[in-house]
Formats: C-alpha cells, structure tokens, sequence
C-alpha cells in the first residue's frame, strides 16, 4: 500500500526537506581537499540536531553515521571515516536524510573536490539533469514507468549508464516506503501516479557499466569497472497544483 499525504503532512515533509537541504549546503561549504569524511558528517549532523531534526541514517539498519560519503568509485553507502581524507581532483557523493515532525527528508549531491576532470563535471552535470527529466514526467495519470523512463533516456543519450541493482522509494513517516521508484524502465508501465505520493527520485549514474558489487563492510558500493559514479536525489511530494521539491534548497544545485 501506498501511503498517500494529506496537504498538512506534506507542510511537515516540506520542513523536514528544507533541513535536508540545508545539511546539504554546510557540507558544500566545508568540502575541500584535506577534510575528512568523518569531519563532514559531524557538521552534518549539528546542523540537523541545531534545527531539533535526527539524523534519519543514523542507527538504520545499524548504519553508524548521519549522512553516506561516498568517494569517486563509490557510488552509495559511504561510511564516514576520519581516515578518508578528500583530495583535489575527487568526486564526493553526500546522501542525507532528517527526520522532523513525524517525516523523512533524503536527499543527495556530487560535489568536485577542487578541479576536476571535465568528464567527471559532465557525468555530474548529466545526473543532476536527469532528476529534472525524471520530475518532467511526474504527473497525476502518469506511470511509475514514465519516471524511470525519462531519467534512463537522458542517461543514456549521453553515453553513461543507470544503476540497476539500487532505486528510489517512497519516503514519508518511514524512510524507505512504496512504491519503489528505479531510475529506469518502461514509459506507460507500472503504479499510477496520484496526489498525495512522496518519492524519493535518485539517480545513480556510472561513467561505464552500470555494474556495481558491496564491500565487505556490508555498506559501501562500488562499481566493478572502478569507472566514476554520480548520485542525485531529492524528496518530492505530488500534489493536485504540481510538484514540491522538498530538499531542493538552492534552486541551481
Ligand atoms: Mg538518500
Ligand atoms: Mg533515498
């Protein structure tokens, strides 16, 4: 069952969205070459207790941070480590989620540490345009299918590929709700989008094969061809008036 939001419900997820996105922006501000994964959760993490918000990752499933950092390769479930020390040149994935008022915001960016290479930039800037594809085709009447279906063909246009094996969701009073929401498919196929849904829309999109495999540390992912990975996401909620992206804080990120 999909569990569809009231217009108050959806005024709670909008604050938790605006957190999330928040969180997002004092980690742009900190990332540089030097900084540790470890250092940018913890200002993740203050800033989202300072709005009286929890951190939605932390403790789910066991996981033992605020926010996934995940490095070039890596494409989701980064555990944060003072260890992992960013350096110019690198692409880090920051995915994070506050729970505010009974909601989930999750939301996440690709960030170049310094200067980068101007493919790096490209896939970057492809998955980032592939959110707004997707959310083009995210229409009351319209399929589940049509979501994946934009996202994959502006992904794939471009010569990357989409991430199979990982996908959106539903999000709301849980994290992790129905319907799934893959960042490929058939146009015309699948659930019937109606007011009142909560998605998470995140593409994850490789330089190369769209395989991926998990380390041994039971979280992070990486690409088997160890070709570069971009993520996007944000929380969005389909009303009877349109779209409200809940995390978008910064219009142009
Ligand atoms: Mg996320
Ligand atoms: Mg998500």
């Amino acid at each position: 069952m999909i569990p569809l939001k009231n217009s108050s419900q959806i005024s709670a997820m909008i604050e938790a969205g605006r957190i999330t996105g928040e969180a997002l922006l004092v980690a742009r501000e900190h990332v540089r070459e030097g900084i540790s994964t470890l250092e940018l959760d913890t200002l993740i993490r203050n800033h989202i207790e300072k709005c009286g918000a929890k951190p939605s990752f932390l403790g789910y499933c066991g996981f033992p941070a605020s926010a996934c950092i995940s490095i070039n390769d890596e494409v989701i479930h980064g555990i944060p480590s003072k260890k992992r020390i960013l350096q110019e040149g690198d692409i880090v994935k920051i995915d994070v989620g506050a729970f505010y008022k009974g909601f989930h915001g999750d939301s996440a960016r690709t960030i170049p540490v310094g200067k980068v290479s101007d493919e790096a930039l490209k896939l970057i800037e492809v998955t980032r345009n592939s959110f707004f594809c997707g959310v083009e085709a995210l229409k009351i009447g319209n399929r589940i299918g049509d979501v994946g279906s934009a996202i994959q063909g502006c992904v794939e246009k471009e010569g990357f590929s989409v991430v199979r094996r990982y996908i959106g969701h539903g999000v709301g009073h849980e994290l992790h709700e129905s319907p799934e929401v893959p960042n490929f498919g058939t146009a015309g196929r699948g659930t019937r989008l109606c007011a009142g849904m909560t998605l998470a829309i995140e593409p994850m999109v490789n330089i190369g094969s769209e395989e991926v495999y998990e380390l041994a540390d039971g979280w992070t992912v990486k690409t088997k061809d160890r070709s570069l990975s971009a993520h996007y996401e944000n929380t969005v909620a389909l009303t009877s008036e349109g779209v409200v992206i809940t995390t978008l804080v910064d219009k142009s990120w």
